[in-house]
């Protein structure tokens, strides 16, 4: 992983951090379909239609998405949790 300091404070779970207009908040933290949702997403679908499975994991598992850092007073959007 070579991302830089300031992505590497956000993770899955809220942080503290100083807005830029409330000062010291903790953030919310909210999953959004990332990249590797979408691509997880199309692979299973290429598979679901051989397997006949039709699992698709950007609408249930978390796990692989990304997620939001927002402010929970002004909902400015204060960093984001890439996992690709
Ligand atoms: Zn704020």
């Amino acid at each position: 992983m070579t991302s830089n300091v300031r992505q590497a404070m956000f993770g899955e779970q809220p942080v503290k951090v100083t807005c830029a207009q409330c000062g010291d908040v903790t953030t919310r933290a909210q999953p959004v379909p990332g990249l590797l949702s979408y691509l997880l997403g199309g692979l299973l679908c290429a598979f679901g239609c051989i397997c006949g499975c039709c699992l698709i994991p950007c609408m249930c598992c978390q796990s692989v998405q990304d997620v939001d850092h927002n402010c929970p007073k002004c909902m400015a959007l204060l960093g984001r949790y890439k996992r690709i």
